[in-house]
């Protein structure tokens, strides 16, 4: 069935794997529960990527979020260009990030300081520290299924690269560090509480992705994030919504915003560097304020505030503030999309399950709704991967796993859902 000639991208894989543990620096990228070789990517421009051997293929992935507007926004080209011949780096501080930390105040609710790091995990890992210091407690809660990235801390059933290669447990994180970090299953307010009551006055904080997006996308139930906030305030834990993924996308104000609910700290990745290697975390000045230099809660980093990565960053969240009607056009492609391959799906008489909000999306397949990770586990995800390589090989590019969100780029066009519905009418 091999339409494709990847020959390039295959002699690069052996190649990488000479050099490179498994080929990748990154291992949902390696294609290894979906099988084959992974498509190595020479360019990119609005929604297509184009891999060495010169395919074009429509992009669901968009680095993983960043890419919201497209491949080499050319706002965004236009301001790195302009920036870098100022040297690519200082170690002391800018006035543009000042006006990074003054757009995402304005952009997003509830924040009165903000630090940049250079990574979603930095972010989430640098936020969990932070609680702990401030409450002077010692466990979080987090939920199976989500992933906020790889401190050892969230390598405990942990969604995205965990889930797709079902590593349980991770050889190297001490079990004294595992321990201290309790799960619930996603939606599941009870198990939370009974979490609270075993461990009174334990725990520092409860981090979660509002909307789950590293096991498929799953929404929260309605009421979830409501009770949670309210847990958190009766108990005194420190609520953190890791909106790496949801931040600037599923509103200016990410999930906050979306559905009216504050946490205590927030953490931003992707979107935030325009697909440069940017994270931020931010929250209310009482707690914030224990983030050295400030208080005692140490964390810093030579290329955090990089003025590459901020001007990238903010040429990005400028374009999406002064623009609100991208997120309106980005939910009606996602609707197309996702109720288009469904009609198909049902004609075919093949069960599946398609999750979506804004615009994020999941095709699972299955008869049952998928809620939480146990829920997604239970999908046939051996037919996600004959399906993810049928549209592969009709040039559309879905995330490598059934445990991973699609993300829409306002530059899909219509034809191009259309030409992704013809593939799938194929499947
Ligand atoms: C991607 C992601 C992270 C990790 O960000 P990195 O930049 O890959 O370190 C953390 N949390 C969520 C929700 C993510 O999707």
């Amino acid at each position: 069935m091999m339409k494709l000639n990847r020959e390039k991208s295959k002699q690069l894989f052996a190649r990488a794997q000479q050099h490179i543990p498994g080929g990748v620096n990154s291992p949902v990228r390696a294609f290894t529960s979906v099988g084959g070789i992974p498509v190595f990517i020479k360019k990119a421009k609005g929604a297509y990527l184009f891999d060495e051997d010169g395919n074009r293929y429509i992009d669901y992935i968009n680095s993983w979020g960043p890419m919201i507007l497209g491949h080499a926004y050319q706002p965004v080209v236009d301001a790195i260009r302009s920036k870098v011949e100022d040297s690519t780096s200082f170690g002391a501080p800018t006035e543009l990030e000042i006006q990074m930390a003054e757009l995402i105040k304005k952009m997003v609710p509830n924040v009165d300081l903000v630090r940049m790091v250079n990574s979603g995990t930095e972010a989430c890992m640098s936020a969990v520290r932070l609680a702990r210091g401030y409450t002077g407690r010692n466990k979080i809660i987090k939920f199976e299924g989500c992933y906020h990235g790889h401190a050892d801390a969230f390598l405990v059933k942990a969604g995205s690269g965990m889930a797709t290669l079902g590593i349980q447990s991770v050889p190297g994180v001490q079990s004294y560090v595992a321990q201290d970090t309790l799960t619930a299953a996603f939606n599941n307010i009870e198990e939370v509480k009974k979490l609270i009551a075993a461990h009174p006055k334990e725990i520092a904080a409860i981090i979660i992705e509002p909307v789950a997006g590293n096991m498929g996308c799953i929404a929260p139930a309605k009421g979830f994030l409501k009770a949670l906030r309210d847990l958190c305030t009766e108990h005194g834990i420190v609520l953190i919504f890791d909106e790496v993924m949801t931040g600037f996308r599923l509103a200016k104000g990410g999930t906050q915003e979306l559905f009216g609910i504050e946490a205590d700290l927030v953490t931003y990745g992707k979107i935030i560097g325009g697909g440069m290697p940017v994270g931020a975390f931010g929250g209310k000045k009482e707690i914030m304020q224990h983030i050295s230099p400030l208080g005692n809660v140490y964390q810093a980093g030579t290329l955090s505030g990089n003025p590459i990565a901020m001007i990238a960053g903010y040429t990005l969240l400028k374009e999406l503030d002064s623009n609100p009607s991208i997120y309106k056009a980005l939910k009606e492609k996602c609707k197309t999309l996702s109720e288009g391959i469904g009609h198909i799906l049902e004609k075919k008489k093949i069960p599946h399950v398609i999750n979506r909000l804004g615009s994020m999306m999941s095709v699972h397949f299955g008869n049952h709704p998928v809620v939480d990770f146990e829920s997604a586990k239970a999908c046939d995800n051996l037919l996600f991967n004959k399906f993810f390589h049928h549209l592969l090989e009709n040039g559309v590019y879905l995330p490598p796993s059934a445990f991973e969100t699609w993300f829409i780029s306002s530059t899909i066009s219509e034809e191009d859902i259309q030409h992704t519905l013809a593939a799938v009418e194929k499947f």
